[in-house]
């Protein structure tokens, strides 16, 4: 049977895009068309771009996905989007328990999974984020933080279903800053330890994706790196030449 996960390189652009950035998705749908990818592109723009994003993509390689949902599937919950919205709005994927929802938020790995669930139940894949923070890193503890979080956010429901895990260590997001290649492969295998433990063989399958200021000058040593399947990008996914760039290192 074949374990090599399908590699994903997803493009998350925060809280940033205007109508006039389809561009970028448009140039990136038409550079793939020309000459495809290794493997499977999404981008994650704003909630509010999904839908014109859908259909400027419709017959393009590019997929879709939000940056967060809600774990209710409607109600009194001002300002925040369901799981079914966004599929409704066009997209397949999700980003969820990103960092910066967990810092800034107060999301916790249940809180995580239970958003997880809500994605499932919306037929969205998750891509479910973990990472340790600068101390945790310096106190030697980010596997275990690590490992600890694909345990909490990572619901037995996910068993046979797609999704993906992002390892963001806190410290490399935005900053300019990487850990080195061996760092990467530590904490990535034992991520993928902790999910074959928990999925059995479909954990060997599950594509483990790096985040924290990949580049295109970066991104070939990191995507090469053992048990790393892919990347999410944050700042280099807002113009369509530098994502490309990641692209194409795969
Ligand atoms: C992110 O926020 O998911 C991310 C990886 O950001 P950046 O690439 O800008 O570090």
């Amino acid at each position: 049977m074949n374990t090599t996960p399908t590699p994903l390189i997803a493009g998350n652009w925060k809280m940033n895009g205007l109508a006039a950035s389809l561009a970028e998705a448009r140039a990136l749908a038409e550079a793939l068309a020309a000459e495809p990818a290794r493997g499977r592109v999404a981008l994650c723009p704003p909630a509010t771009l999904i839908d014109r994003m859908s259909r400027e993509l419709a017959d393009s390689a590019v997929e879709l996905g939000g940056q967060d949902c809600r774990a209710e599937i409607s109600g009194a919950f001002t300002g925040d989007v369901a799981a079914e919205m966004l599929a409704d709005a066009g997209a397949k994927l999700v980003i969820l328990g990103h960092s910066e929802r967990r810092a800034g938020y107060g999301e916790t790995d249940a809180v995580v999974a239970a958003k997880v669930e809500a994605a499932l139940r919306a037929g969205l894949e998750p891509i479910v984020c973990v990472g340790e923070t600068l101390e945790e890193r310096r106190a030697g503890r980010a596997v275990e933080v690590v490992s600890g979080q694909v345990r909490g956010s990572l619901p037995e429901s996910l068993t046979d279903k797609a999704f993906s895990v992002a390892y963001e260590p806190v410290w490399a997001i935005g900053s300019g800053l990487t850990p080195t290649v061996a760092e990467i492969e530590e904490v990535h295998g034992a991520v993928r330890r902790t999910l074959v433990e928990r999925f059995g063989e479909a954990g060997a399958r599950v594509p483990i994706l790096y985040g924290g200021s990949v580049k295109p000058s970066n991104a070939a040593e990191i995507l090469h790196a053992a048990d790393v399947g892919g990347a999410l990008v944050g700042g280099a996914s807002l113009k369509a030449a530098d994502f490309l760039g990641i692209v194409r290192a795969l």
